[in-house]
């Protein structure tokens, strides 16, 4: 049956704005890398992605390697838009990025304007469209010029391919520097994306600021650490979650320090009425730096579960302490 999006899509959902730009995102927005691609269930990630849509997740996060196999996440939203979201084009920001291993040989993976123009025009075959609203550098090149990554992103926005650039994991520095060669072509650096987490507080030591001055916005990924802070690993590795099934996440040892730190972050989501997921999520988003937190889900009631935070976000300051004396042990 054809897909018609709720009337109630808008009642809810809060939207920030993205630095200094005319753009705002949902305070929540819905990433593809794991559990769109071409080995996992069709209609599992077609049900999230309406039900995301549905709730106002205007916001969806690709990447030309996403999958597995790479690309097939792309190709997979490309026929959700097809079959369900294509009427709704204009209320939706998709994103794409480049900058990982998506072809053999030298012009593969990287920052040259080589690699990204032709990595930019692969996703929008894939995804049967005409343009991005955002285009990434999706990690810095030591051995690209700067300038010559920042200009392929002018040109893909100039040529009409996306409406906004931005780049992800660059650090203080390197973001401060893409910013104003950016600003000298004219098109301005909309937002960085950066990975944050309790357990991941890297950002707080200079990037943020440097967003703050430069008038660019953050979408964080990983605000769960993959699930980490969630209640799914308190008593050992599940069946059928992400540190079962993806050696990214078994990689990361979850160690029993950790697991203690996230028992105890565990207790002060209890007592403030929340889960563990929740008040990540509303930790990550407290007192507005963050534009919006970018999740990952397996299934619906997970996306559900995480929607309950929009008027959360607050935390009191002994609250804050206790999360910092949990994270500091
Ligand atoms: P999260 O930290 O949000 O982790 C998502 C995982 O957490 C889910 O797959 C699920 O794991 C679990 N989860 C989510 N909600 C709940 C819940 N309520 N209860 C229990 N478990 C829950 O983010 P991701 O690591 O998925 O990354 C999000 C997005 O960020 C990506 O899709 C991508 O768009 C972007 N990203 C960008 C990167 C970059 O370099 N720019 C790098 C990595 C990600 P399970 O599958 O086990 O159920």
């Amino acid at each position: 049956m054809s897909y018609l999006a709720s009337n109630e899509r808008y009642s809810t959902m809060k939207y920030n704005r993205v630095g200094k730009s005319g753009l705002v995102l949902p305070a929540i927005s819905l990433g593809l890398w794991h559990n769109f691609g071409g080995t996992d269930t069709y209609e599992n990630g077609r049900a999230m992605v309406r039900y995301a849509f549905d709730h106002g997740i205007t916001h969806f996060d690709l990447a030309n390697n996403y999958g597995p196999p790479p690309g097939s996440a792309e190709e997979n939203f490309g026929q959700m838009l097809k079959q369900d979201l294509h009427p709704y084009r204009d209320e939706l920001i998709i994103s794409s990025k480049a900058g990982y291993r998506m072809w053999p040989g030298p012009y593969g993976e990287w920052g040259s304007r080589k690699y990204l123009i032709a990595s930019l025009d692969q996703s929008l075959t894939r995804m049967g469209l005409d343009y991005v609203d955002i285009f990434y550098s999706h990690r810095f090149d030591p051995n690209t010029p700067l300038e010559e990554t920042m200009q392929a992103l002018d040109h893909i926005v100039r040529s009409g391919k996306a409406l906004y650039v931005g780049i992800s994991s660059y650090n203080a520095e390197q973001t401060k520097q893409a910013s104003a060669i950016l600003k000298q072509l004219g098109t301005p650096c909309l937002i960085h994306q950066p990975s944050y987490s309790m357990l991941n507080r890297w950002i707080e030591n200079g990037l943020q600021d440097v967003l703050d001055e430069e008038g660019m916005g953050s979408i964080a990924f990983c605000p769960l650490q993959q699930g980490l802070l969630t209640n799914k690993y308190l008593v050992g590795v599940p069946e059928g979650s992400r540190a079962s099934r993806s050696e990214n996440l078994k990689n990361q040892a979850i160690s029993d320090k950790t697991l203690d730190q996230v028992r105890r972050l565990n207790d002060v989501a209890a007592a403030r009425g929340q889960s563990l997921a929740q008040m990540s999520l509303s930790w990550v988003l407290r007192g507005g730096r963050v534009t919006s937190a970018l999740i990952g889900a397996s299934k619906v009631s997970q996306i559900e579960e995480n929607l309950q935070i929009l008027g959360q976000a607050d935390f009191s300051s002994e609250e804050l302490a206790s999360i910092d004396a949990i994270l500091k042990d």
